[in-house]
């Protein structure tokens, strides 16, 4: 009771609490990555996802912009505005176009792969690009030498001013040693984006590489919470939510704490739906799951549960 003795009666402030937590779930979008749903971007495909997405009652659509050049950002746009969706774009470099390389024409080629991902993801009605948009996603032979990380900053540096002029946030996706040799963990992108000293540019974390590389989930999401702008939720194989190693707890209680308020976006993989592009590039092997529907309904419960408990207990401390 407070000093005036006013306070609300036990069962109304219990009320009042649970209705802040509902209102506070709501300001995240929560989303699903478009893989969950098909391996490409034709109509058929967009209105699949966009359908499948909006019946598991999700916020935002993530869209692999891997090819930016055959997709219909138009197209998106309707269809996503039709089903009450945002949307996100995500990407990572290959080898032939990749800007922390030390061959400048290669870094060309993965500065105007960025720009062109970029033109999608505005014209597409997107406001954040993020993946790891900084390197290839390869098993690289080396640590990354100083031109090449140099050469990264520099090309970071004038996207992300093209970024700016656009309206698009950048989020630099932290991914494991064996996808990237750039940036590993929450504090490599730190100290990265001191170098790049650029507007717009965020850090996105992804549950499934911080469970390789960090040492808890709390230590990642404290180190980085000042610039964190995107969040993935992956399983320590990818497939369902709860049913592996990674401690979601751990990672709801910490963004409750720090009151993280972007995107939480639910990534998962599996061969029976196959992209060319980026299915290889995962090691997407075998089969973690068939339906794609079952899969994003139990995600997106999943993720109302953790982060509403979550933000309850913040509520109580
Ligand atoms: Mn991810």
């Amino acid at each position: 009771m407070s000093k005036c003795g006013r306070s609300l009666p036990a069962p109304a402030a219990r009320a009042a609490k649970r209705q802040f937590v509902a209102e506070a779930v709501k300001d995240n979008l929560i989303g699903v990555h478009a893989l969950v749903w098909c391996g490409g971007w034709s109509k058929e495909e967009i209105l699949k996802a966009a359908n499948g997405s909006r019946e598991a009652g999700f916020d935002l659509i993530e869209i692999p912009v891997f090819q930016p050049e055959v997709m219909d950002a138009g197209l998106t746009k309707a269809i996503l505005s039709d089903n009450g969706l945002k949307a996100s774009a995500s990407l990572g470099l290959s080898l032939d176009a990749d800007i922390s390389s030390d061959d400048s024409d290669c870094v060309s080629r993965g500065k105007q792969k960025l720009i062109s991902a970029l033109n999608f993801t505005q014209r597409a009605g997107g406001t954040v690009l993020c993946g790891p948009i900084y390197s290839a996603i390869a098993k690289y032979p080396g640590p990354p030498t100083a031109q090449g990380r140099k050469n990264c900053v520099l090309a970071l540096r004038e996207v992300a001013q093209r970024a700016s002029d656009v309206g698009v946030t950048l989020g630099l996706e932290v991914i494991n040693r064996y996808e990237t040799n750039v940036l590993n963990t929450a504090s490599q992108a730190m100290e990265f984006l001191a170098d790049l000293n650029a507007s717009g540019v965020t850090v996105h974390l992804d549950t499934y590489h911080m469970n390789i590389e960090e040492n808890s989930m709390e230590q990642a999401v404290r180190t980085c919470a000042s610039a964190l702008g995107y969040v993935h939720v992956g399983e320590s194989h990818r497939g369902y939510l709860g049913t592996g190693s990674v401690d979601f707890q751990g990672l709801f209680h910490t963004l409750a704490a720090v009151e993280y308020d972007g995107p939480i976006t639910f990534e998962s993989f599996s061969s029976s739906v196959v992209s060319p592009d980026l299915s290889n590039n995962l090691c997407v092997w075998r089969n973690l799951w068939q339906e794609s529907s079952d899969l994003a309904v139990h995600a997106r419960k999943y993720i109302d549960a953790a982060w509403t408990a979550a933000k309850l207990t913040n509520v109580h401390k």
